[in-house]
């Protein structure tokens, strides 16, 4: 081996071992963003925006990918999305059920940038944040990424968290004390299975027009099923999504007599809401507040 190969041959060794290195970095060295300023995370649809808004607070740019007023299921990924997501420092998405479209993006990404805040489990109901608890689970899994990606502020994260767990609490009980004593407990949703987990807590007798699929497979029967349902009981009002299907909620009211409602599923956010910056917390109270009236609760 010539002088010249040999600090050839020594250099390269030196660069592999340097990017080994790097790679294997001890875990007390601190991280943070990979271009200086702030943390960059980019989310898939308003869920995860709204969470990781709660706990990066002022010390990360988050950037939501669906467009407000977009339904996030069949959302398609433009090459400019892609390129965002490889150029952030963590994208954060809700779960392969809820947004399909994740799966080919990650595939070019390293683990470390991406997280799943909600369920990957195939048999369970992805629309976790539903409950209180199960969006503090959310938060958790952001807090925890936020926090080893940027050593800077993990402190901070960890108190937004602490600070979003007493809203959750609070949340729960309102919850649980607002729907205590209603004339009726038959929620009629004209929209998709999103609030299973949600009537399940609070004991209440939900009726979905589909399943949890998104893929918006209401039959004819089911729509006749739940308007003979609400003839022949105590229902007063049915609940809609507002950005889905609300033409078919007012045509069932109208069939019936009774006021159609809101019912937030928090996955797709309408331009004005989010202009205005209406948060889950938000969403989740207007909830409340429209199953009381919906149901005739006493508050
Ligand atoms: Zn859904």
């Amino acid at each position: 081996m010539s002088k010249k190969a040999v600090a050839l041959f020594i250099l390269l060794a030196l660069a592999a071992f340097g990017a080994w290195w790097l790679r294997t970095a001890p875990e007390s060295a601190p991280r943070g963003p990979r271009t200086g300023g702030k943390l960059r995370v980019v989310t898939s649809g308003y869920v995860p925006y709204s969470l990781a808004k709660q706990i990066g607070g002022e010390d990360i740019e988050v950037q939501m990918l669906v467009p407000p007023g977009t339904e996030p299921h069949h959302f398609e990924p433009t090459p400019g999305v892609i390129i965002a997501v490889k150029e952030a420092d963590l994208f954060v998405y809700t779960s392969p059920a809820i947004e399909p479209w994740t799966q080919d993006i990650l595939a070019g990404l390293d683990g470390g940038r991406a997280l799943a805040a909600g369920p990957v489990e195939e048999d369970q109901d992805p629309h976790v944040w539903m409950t209180p608890y199960g969006a503090l689970a959310m938060a958790r899994r952001i807090a925890n990424t936020l926090a080893d990606l940027d050593t800077q502020h993990a402190a901070k994260y960890r108190q937004n968290l602490k600070t979003f767990e007493k809203e959750i609490a609070a949340l729960h009980r309102a919850f649980q004390d607002g729907l205590a004593d209603c004339k009726s407990r038959a929620v009629v949703h004209v929209g998709h299975l999103a609030f299973g987990e949600l009537a399940h807590t609070y004991e209440l007798d939900l009726r979905s027009l589909s399943g949890t699929s998104h893929q918006g497979e209401h039959s004819v029967k089911r729509l006749a099923e739940l308007v003979r349902f609400i003839r022949k009981g105590q229902v007063r009002a049915v609940f809609t999504e507002e950005l889905v299907s609300p033409e078919l909620a007012r045509t069932v009211a109208g069939e019936t007599g009774v006021r159609v409602l809101p019912l937030y599923t928090v996955e797709e956010v309408s331009k004005r809401d989010f202009e205005q910056g209406k948060t889950y917390l938000d969403y989740m109270r207007q909830n409340l507040k429209n199953l009381q009236e919906g149901l005739q609760c006493k508050a």
